[in-house]
This record gives C-alpha cells, sequence and structure tokens, in this order.
C-alpha cells in the first residue's frame, strides 16, 4: 500500500500539471491502483466445493424481483444438448433490458463493450464442431456463446479456500464505467439482460432474452462451478437460502 501511494504522489508530481483540479484520490488511476486483496499463502487444493462451502455466502439477487427459477433446467447441472455440455450457470429469465446489479464487490476483467452479434450459420457449425468433439469447447463458449458478458473476479474472500469469479452473459447493454481494472461495489450497476450469443439473437430478434449468471471457483487442481454435482433438491435450497434482496 505504501508504496502505491508513493507511486502516486510521484506520479502527480511529476504530471501535476495534468492533474489540476483532479482529486487524485478519487481518480481513475487511484481506482485502478487499488491493490487487490490475495493470500498471503498459496491456496491449497480444496476439491470440489461441499455444500458447507457456501454456508455464509450472501449474494444479492442481480435483476431485482426475479427470483431464482424452480426449473432444474435453468440451474447448474442442467444437459445443454445443443452444445452437448453442462449448464454451469443459473438462467434469470428477464425481459429484455432488464438492469443488472452486482450480487458481489469486485474487480471487472472483461466486459465487451464492443461485442457484435454473429452470422447465424458460423453459430450452427460451431455448435456441429461441439457436438463432433461431445462436449462444448472453451473458445466457443466463451468467445461466442456468452454474447456480450462481463466477469468480475472476486478474489480469495468470499468462499474460503478458492478464487471466485462471476460471469453475467447475453447481456444487451454493460455500462460504460464497467472497463477492465474497475473496482465494483456489491449493488452496483453492471447493465442490462439480453439475448446476445443466442440462437434467437443471430437471428436478429429480441426472444428468450434472459441473465446467465455462473458462479466459478478456482483451485490449484482446476476450476468448479457453483452447485457442481449437487443434487436438484439440495442446490435449490442452496441457492434460495444465498441469494438476498437487499
Ligand atoms: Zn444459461
Amino acid at each position: 500500500m505504501k508504496n502505491v501511494i508513493f507511486t502516486l504522489i510521484t506520479f502527480s508530481t511529476i504530471f501535476g500539471q495534468q492533474t489540476i483540479g483532479e482529486d487524485p484520490l478519487n481518480s481513475p488511476m487511484h481506482i485502478f491502483a487499488l491493490p487487490h486483496k490475495a493470500p498471503l499463502q498459496k491456496i491449497e487444493p480444496s476439491g470440489m466445493p461441499i455444500l458447507a462451502h457456501f454456508d455464509s455466502l450472501e449474494l444479492l439477487l442481480p435483476c431485482r424481483g426475479v427470483p431464482v427459477p424452480k426449473r432444474a433446467s435453468r440451474l447448474p447441472n442442467a444437459p445443454r444438448t445443443y452444445r452437448s455440455g453442462t449448464h454451469r450457470g443459473i438462467d434469470f429469465f428477464a425481459n429484455w433490458g432488464t438492469s443488472i446489479f452486482t450480487p458481489a464487490g469486485g474487480v471487472v476483467v472483461r466486459a465487451d463493450h464492443d461485442y457484435k452479434e454473429v452470422p447465424p450459420k458460423f453459430r450452427v457449425d460451431l455448435l456441429e464442431e461441439s457436438a463432433q468433439v461431445g462436449q462444448t469447447p472453451s473458445d466457443v463458449f466463451h468467445n461466442i456463446l456468452l454474447g456480450k458478458a462481463v466477469f468480475l473476479d472476486h478474489g480469495f474472500d468470499l468462499v474460503p479456500g478458492y478464487r471466485v469469479i462471476t460471469i453475467y452473459a447475453h447481456m444487451s447493454t454493460i455500462d460504460k464505467n464497467i472497463i477492465p481494472g474497475a473496482r465494483v461495489d456489491r449493488g452496483d450497476f453492471l447493465g442490462r439482460s439480453g439475448n446476445t450469443g443466442t440462437k434467437d439473437s443471430t437471428l436478429g430478434t429480441r426472444a428468450g432474452a434472459h441473465l446467465h449468471w455462473e458462479l466459478i471457483l478456482q483451485d490449484a487442481n482446476g476450476e468448479y462451478y457453483m452447485g457442481q454435482g449437487f443434487p436438484y433438491s439440495d442446490l435449490y435450497k442452496m441457492l434460495n437460502r444465498i441469494f438476498v434482496t437487499e
């Protein structure tokens, strides 16, 4: 922290002319320079998360008035045959343009402001390739199927023993302040729901708008999604407990 402050002071001394009238403690540079909380020691492999790992988790529902869906097909572990894969997240069915708020504080690591929808045939061809490999290739998933997306890094504090990121997919717009490196607090406005990355979007319609949301946990062994392998009843009960309205 001392180094950061020293760097800021040095910077504003050298480039004082450019910062006249600007509050150095409230400048974008200061915000970007805030150290991200990291563990002092390497995180040991914790393995596949169990229910108890989520005991103290309390997240704000990302779309106001849209509860955790009951249908198993909208929850983690649901099969996704169209892409030969498994659903890793929650589909919050919210009308096109519904405001999305951050469920927890974090740092933006991806924000697809310039996302352009892909041609329909290209998407179909990629899904055919997915069928051939028998799973959803990560490049197809991340670059095509998520559509216009935001990724947030929550560091190591949200779930003990893991680094946590959350993903917001199929968005129609992203707020201009949401750019990589920016810090967000719980409840900050991220952007609006849409259907980018879906077949309907490639066909130029607004059908099927929803927020696809994921919470990914990482340790030395790899990564997992929240709810991975949980039976439906445990999963639904857990999600209802950890998602709150304020
Ligand atoms: Zn989904």
